[in-house]
């Protein structure tokens, strides 16, 4: 399938969803702390999803159970919501993906719970910021391998594990949409990015190694060695100076 080019009447739209997934990650900031379960966290998107006229990307997904993904620790990606409780020390990563008007907003955030390591805590300031750094490469005129390359130079120097199984990806009407957007790369390969692409963009550093596994659950990807996973996403639209991040707050149910 080739790559959809949006018209701005989509990037729009895409926007006005983005700004929903956005919003369910400021009440998330808002709630997450000890003692608040995985499942909580997920009726929390649910009612925000519904209250906006959305519903959820994931939700029935390849049979997803859950409206997110909560991801705690060691747990890099796809992780079910269910009766855990958060302990102070913990990160967990909330994955959101919404559709509003046929159109997906996908993006995921690490938060701390309670007081957490200075490692842990750089771990997120560092994904984060590797996150931005692909963002910046995501402008038209560059190949795609500059996004990827962004996040391997920065994680690289670091000391970091990079996830190189899993990565970013055109976004639409569907959620999964070409190309696949590596956190690896060469930045003289892959297509050329060109304004009305796409793309949700999104870095998963490690504290230890970059081999993973999937829990007996099916879905749960875990680090081999037990090591923490932070996980930072944006959907963003190819831009002259960069992305333009499409989940971001800019004023919920207002088209
Ligand atoms: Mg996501
Ligand atoms: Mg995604």
């Amino acid at each position: 399938m080739a790559i959809t080019i949006k018209n701005a009447d989509e990037i729009a739209k895409m926007r006005a969803a983005g700004a929903v997934v956005a919003e369910i990650h400021r009440r998330m900031k808002a709630t997450i702390k000890p003692g608040v379960t995985t499942i909580e966290l997920d009726r929390l998107a649910e009612d925000t999803m519904k209250e906006f006229g959305a519903t959820s990307s994931f939700l029935g997904y390849h049979g997803f159970p859950g409206h997110i993904c909560a991801s705690i620790n060691d747990e890099i990606v796809h992780g079910i919501p269910g009766k855990r409780a958060l302990k102070s020390g913990d990160i967990i990563a909330v994955d959101v993906g919404a559709i509003l008007h046929g159109f997906h907003g996908d993006s995921a955030w690490t938060y701390p719970v309670g007081d957490i390591s200075e490692k842990a805590a750089q771990l997120l300031r560092d994904t984060e910021h590797s996150l931005y750094l692909a963002i910046a490469a995501a402008k038209a005129g560059n190949r795609l391998g500059a996004i990827g390359h962004a996040v391997e130079q920065f994680a690289s120097a670091g000391g970091y594990g990079i996830i190189r199984e899993y990565g970013g990806h055109g976004i639409g009407r569907s959620m999964h949409e070409e190309p696949h957007v590596p956190n690896h790369g060469e930045a003289q390969f892959g297509v050329l990015l060109r304004a009305g692409m796409t793309l949700a963009i999104e870095p998963m550093l490690t504290l230890g190694t970059e081999r993973t596994r999937t829990l007996k659950d099916k879905w749960t990807v875990v680090t081999t060695d037990g090591s923490l996973s932070a996980h930072f996403e944006h959907t963003v639209a190819i831009g002259p100076d960069g992305g333009e991040i499409l989940t971001k707050p800019q004023g919920v149910g207002v088209e």
